[in-house]
């Protein structure tokens, strides 16, 4: 069971990323608001890996939040401590670096990472395979979709390893979305 105060540290930081995200939306075709990615990826994390670590479900929450919104570590560190920062920082990329080189070094860095960081990886990659899955982003081609997948796939590949039933998740999910722009049989 989840104590009390684990659950009140889990709705902070859905409070937090929810006011930080606020301005922003998704790439979907409802531009939906960009709060129920980060939710999302703490509850597949929860429900398809079983992960109950409540510091790693909180980062899951905030790990867009350094990287896509006004917020320091140090603002994560006082308000969450410092492992929620640390996993925060973990699976955050380097915004300064051009994005051909960002994605190549998630590649690489995925297994350096922490098993929990490794974890976290993993869940965000299925909430955006299953996302580009359901419907194009917004000003995407099919081909961009497509290598998406196979990008997805070469980060889980150093990912793989702390949670089996994460991974095979991902799995099929990644199926399922290639298998919608299959070209037709
Ligand atoms: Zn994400």
């Amino acid at each position: 069971m989840i104590q009390p105060h684990e659950s009140a540290q889990l709705l902070s930081a859905a409070h937090f990323a929810a006011v930080k995200h606020s301005q922003q939306r998704r790439k979907d075709v409802e531009a939906s608001p960009y709060i129920n990615h980060p939710i999302e990826v703490a509850q597949v994390l929860a429900i398809f890996g079983g992960v109950s670590d409540t510091a790693l479900l909180q980062a899951a929450i905030l790990h867009d939040t350094i990287e896509d919104t006004q917020t320091s570590a140090e603002e994560l560190d006082l308000r969450f401590g410092p492992d929620v920062r640390k996993l925060v920082e973990e699976v955050t990329d380097d915004k300064s670096l051009p994005k051909a080189e960002r994605k190549q070094l998630q590649v690489e860095h995925a297994q350096h990472a922490s098993e929990r960081a490794r974890q976290l990886k993993i869940a965000d990659k299925i909430c955006n395979v299953r996302e580009i899955g359901r419907s194009i982003p917004q000003g995407w081609t099919r081909q961009r979709c497509i290598e998406y997948f196979d990008w997805a796939e070469r980060v889980v590949a150093g990912c793989r390893g702390p949670n089996l039933k994460l991974e095979s998740h991902f799995d099929r999910i990644l199926q399922e979305s290639r298998n919608r722009f299959a070209p037709e049989a």
